[in-house]
């Protein structure tokens, strides 16, 4: 039976201020706070050794957190190059190697760049790529393990909600973030009333099923432009959403059992005991 689960990306300041230093130090201490997620990121590669990764993995089942991982920001599937694209079919078998060392289940990663191309023609060269990808998954006996396309705040982007959700029709292994953040920056603020939310679930339990349930969430306020989003902050800082109530009044009405990591500048494990606090009292 799956649950709802909380947790941080990362560590926090809050974490460096009471001494910690490595995050094999996380799963114990997220865990005494009452949480049960964390998202390791590879954003900038993959520096962490396999050692480590199975160290973190233990700490993770010892302690009932379950690790999510963030494969690296140069993954592009939109590139005309089938050599360029080679790259980043390998980003994310290694993160899979790497998230099935940590005993995890979600791997995030952001499609794909529209770049000078026309939205249709990056649209459907991600779709290509994308089952391709789904076919090195099965090969390399990964697909155990959920693949995990984001939402993104950038126009140039590729990633509106709608397009993510259509992205995973492609294979059962494949299951939406939601960076709600992302959306609310892409719609320059239009964005985080409960029918909003309402209206994203909708869309993804009608194509995707009882699957769009389980899916990954990332959530924190951010600051955006003309072209979307700018920057991560926390929560309170008094000018920029969206706002978690009622996204955590949809879950509960819809029954949905996701994972939701908070991206919170630098607050993001306090951010996220607020979160579940708030599911909590619903
Ligand atoms: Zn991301
Ligand atoms: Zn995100």
């Amino acid at each position: 039976m799956e649950e709802i689960k909380f947790g941080p990306s990362g560590n926090s300041k809050w974490f460096y201020d009471l001494g910690y230093k490595t995050s094999l130090q996380a799963p114990k201490w997220l865990s005494s706070l009452g949480l049960n997620a964390y998202e390791y990121s590879f954003g900038r590669g993959y520096t962490m050794g396999e050692e480590k990764a199975k160290q973190l993995g233990e700490q993770a089942t010892e302690n009932n957190v379950t690790i999510s991982v963030h494969a690296p920001y140069f993954i592009n599937f939109a590139n005309e190059s089938d050599e360029m694209v080679e790259k980043s079919y390998n980003y994310v078998l290694t993160g899979l190697k790497m998230l099935k060392l940590m005993n995890g289940k979600h791997l995030v990663f952001h499609p794909a760049s529209q770049g000078k191309l026309t939205r249709e023609r990056a649209l459907e060269l991600t779709r290509q790529r994308l089952k391709i990808l789904a076919k090195k998954v099965y090969e390399n006996g990964f697909e155990d393990m959920f693949l995990c396309p984001e939402t993104m705040g950038k126009t140039l982007q590729i990633g509106t909600y709608k397009e993510i959700v259509d992205l995973c029709t492609i294979d059962k292994i494949f299951v939406p973030t939601f960076d709600f953040g992302h959306i609310y920056s892409l719609n320059l603020g239009n964005f985080g009333s409960y029918e909003d939310y309402k209206e994203v679930f909708t869309y993804a339990l009608e194509k995707l099923g009882e699957r769009a349930k389980s899916c990954h969430i990332h959530f924190s306020q951010i600051q955006f432009g003309a072209k979307g989003e700018i920057k991560h902050l926390d929560f309170g800082n008094g000018e920029y959403g969206p706002y978690f109530e009622p996204l955590a009044r949809v879950i509960k009405e819809l029954d949905l059992t996701p994972t939701i990591i908070c991206e919170s500048h630098s607050n993001m494990t306090k951010d996220a005991l607020y979160m579940k606090e708030i599911y909590e009292k619903i």
